[in-house]
């Protein structure tokens, strides 16, 4: 379809703006809109239905001035997109060129039951098969206590994976909340990497952690590591994940600049496709950063359940080296603390050696407190010294 005028832009309030929803295979379709500014979420998804009603839209994307997708699917994201978007309008006008509409790529909700990201069946409602597990959300009515120990159990796992499917090989590492092992799973004939937590918590709270799990199965990123499922046994989780043939990368040591940088662009990647999803990650560390001999480099043990990292933390002293001092000071933290996290890996990684020379790093992922407030006093000392005072 022809894109034909463009009003002009004088100041954001007047500003006519013109969105092109892209339809795959099918062109695209231009809407006018006589309010970009104070245009909503929900007015886009009501245009993108009517453009589209064949499908579920829940979100769209845009594309950033590198041509990564970035997904909306809040007022907030929204603006930030109108805000880009705005800003590269500017560019054009000032280098005046024709100003390009806004172009956006509906994403539909894929039907229950087809969520297959990893080639593994998901099945996301109570069926007869011999493997299947109803997600949490299908399958918690309000008297779930009451159900059978059977029905419980189906409750309680997450995907298409359980014990009975899967043989134990190596151990890969123990971490601070878990052990991680390798492991076959018989079904899909599939090597996995599944970490263990000893877990002593409520059946709530079992179900709670399953359920917020479940955005795992809509991560699709190459930055990312794949989820296959997760279950309760008695007071353990099993997470079951995409196995890594490289390891993860604290135990490479010094690493080489120029490849480095390559790893510097996939955690980045990785990292920014979680925020866009408004997942921290909150554990960003060397151990955490996987690699496989297909050169692909992934991000593990991220924060996707609120429930989970809590509990683990009751558990298991969860301070760690790489946290920011905001984190070890108990304060607020958020992007930042990741972009913390992230700096010190990398410095890390690129020295050879841990940044900060007084810290210890060798007893495992626990740190006396005395050493971390070395942590937060030379941050407050550098930030000083910025500040003149
Ligand atoms: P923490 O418990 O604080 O996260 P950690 O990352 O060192 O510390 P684990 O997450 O338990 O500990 O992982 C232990 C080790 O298992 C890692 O260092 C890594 O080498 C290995 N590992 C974890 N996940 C995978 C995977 N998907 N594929 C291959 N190896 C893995
Ligand atoms: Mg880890």
């Amino acid at each position: 379809m022809l894109w034909l005028a463009f009003g002009p832009f004088h100041t954001m309030e007047n500003q006519v703006l013109v969105i092109r929803i892209k339809i795959p295979n099918r062109g695209a379709v231009d809407w006018t809109v006589n309010s970009g500014p104070q245009l909503l979420f929900r007015d886009v998804l009501d245009v993108i239905g009517q453009v589209l009603p064949e499908a579920t839209t829940t979100a769209f994307e845009y594309e950033d001035e590198d041509g990564d997708r970035i997904t909306v699917r809040s007022d907030e994201e929204m603006k930030a997109m109108l805000s880009y978007y705005y800003s590269t309008v500017m560019e054009q006008q000032v280098n005046g060129q024709l100003i390009e509409p806004l172009q956006i790529f509906p994403r539909a909700c894929k039907p229950p039951g087809e969520r297959n990201i990893h080639g593994l069946k998901v099945n996301t409602r109570a069926g007869p098969s011999q493997h299947s597990s109803p997600a949490v959300s299908d399958a918690l009515p309000s008297n779930s206590l009451k159900k059978s120990s059977a029905e419980l159990k189906k409750i309680l796992a997450n995907g298409q994976m359980n014990e009975q499917d899967i043989r134990y090989r190596d151990t890969l590492g123990h971490g601070n909340g878990g052990t991680v092992y390798k492991a076959y799973h018989v079904p899909s004939g599939k090597t996995l990497a599944v970490k263990v937590i000893l877990l002593d918590i409520t059946l709530e709270l079992q179900k709670q952690i399953m359920s917020e799990l479940e955005i795992l199965y809509k991560c699709d990123s190459s930055y990312i590591i794949g989820f296959y499922g997760a279950f309760f046994v008695e007071n353990r989780i099993s997470i079951c994940t995409e196995f890594m043939d490289g390891g993860s990368l604290d135990v490479y040591r010094k690493i080489p600049e120029h490849v480095l940088g390559r790893i510097a662009v996939a955690v980045v990647k990785g990292l920014t496709y979680l925020w866009s999803l408004k997942i921290l990650h909150r554990d960003v560390k060397p151990s955490n950063m996987l690699v496989n001999t297909r050169g692909q480099v992934k991000l593990c043990d991220f924060g996707v359940s609120t429930q989970l990292v809590n509990s683990i933390a009751k558990t298991y002293v969860g301070t760690n080296a790489y946290m920011a001092p905001e984190r070890i000071s108990g304060e607020q933290y958020g992007i930042h603390s990741d972009v913390w996290s992230l700096g010190i890996s990398f410095m890390e990684l690129a020295l050879g050696r841990f940044p900060y020379p007084q810290i210890q790093k060798n007893q495992g992922s626990l740190m006396p407190l005395q050493l971390l407030q070395c942590i937060v006093d030379e941050h407050a000392k550098t930030a000083k010294r910025k500040a003149g005072t």
